[in-house]
């Protein structure tokens, strides 16, 4: 092949999308009636979904997936968004859950000048969240995920109902790259996970005790009462549900 056609042939190599909704639909099969460790152990050691990341908000149930990646393979980078507005208990749990586990920690931040322009008083939360979260958790995922074929999530059906219906495996949408995204835990219900937590004495986000089942950025993050939706506490007030790095899952459970 001529050189310049060589050139063609990989410019239209690297434009093709990584995965189809065909790829996600067949592995969501090849993988139904599969314990979570199986499907694990085969993606990440079989590389089954290219170059992989997980991403982590070191939240209240954070450690379940943390744990289980890491029995895998704990140089699978870790992309932590530190969106300049975590609670400090956040950040003492994530350095104590990286020391113990070993992991190989990635921690984005917003770009500081956009942040300096968009954001000077640091209080958009309160008026624009949307926007908010597009600076500092978004743009600064999406940059980063530009450098992998897949990506997990820690994300349960039993968090909300708007989770309710979401499959393991499911094409990122954000733009057109084709990524899949993996949702290992997504048929996990609070049982299981305590049941984990109990079995590998994982250590709990120090809010939890507290009253705080989901937790994100601080502002944004309120009390739930017993009983209440998990997520519930967040965005209280606001009709928004997802921080924009997910969007509210429509797609049938495969
Ligand atoms: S969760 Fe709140 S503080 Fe955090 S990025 Fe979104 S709007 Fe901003």
């Amino acid at each position: 092949m001529k050189p310049e056609a060589a050139a063609r042939a990989r410019d239209t190599l690297d434009l093709a999308p990584r995965f189809t909704e065909h790829d996600a639909v067949r592995l969501n099969r090849l993988f139904r009636g599969a314990s979570t460790e199986e499907m694990l152990t085969s993606v990440i050691r079989d590389n089954l979904a290219g170059d992989l990341a997980v991403v982590s908000s070191f939240g209240a149930e954070s450690a379940v997936l943390l744990h289980l990646v890491a029995s895998v393979d704990p140089s699978l980078p870790v992309l932590f968004l530190d969106t300049g507005k975590h609670f400090a208990e956040t950040l003492a749990y994530r350095d104590d859950l990286t020391a113990r586990l070993g992991l190989n920690l990635v921690v984005l931040t917003p770009d500081a000048e956009e942040l300096a322009k968009r954001d000077e008083s640091g209080l958009r939360w309160s008026y624009d969240p949307d926007g908010c979260c597009e600076l500092r958790k978004v743009r600064p995922l999406e940059k980063a995920l530009a450098n992998y074929d897949a990506s997990f999530t820690g994300r349960k059906a039993f968090q909300a109902a708007t989770r309710a219906n979401l499959p393991r495996f499911e094409l990122d949408t954000s733009d057109a790259a084709g990524r899949l995204k993996i949702n290992p835990l997504i048929d996990w219900d609070a049982g299981q996970i305590e049941a984990y937590f109990i079995a590998h004495d994982l250590p709990r986000h120090p809010l939890i005790a507290a009253g705080y089942p989901s937790i994100g950025c601080s502002p944004c993050t309120s009390q739930v009462a017993p009983g209440e939706d998990p997520r519930s506490g967040r965005w209280k007030g606001w009709d928004k549900t997802e921080c924009g790095i997910h969007k509210p899952g429509e797609e049938p459970f495969l």
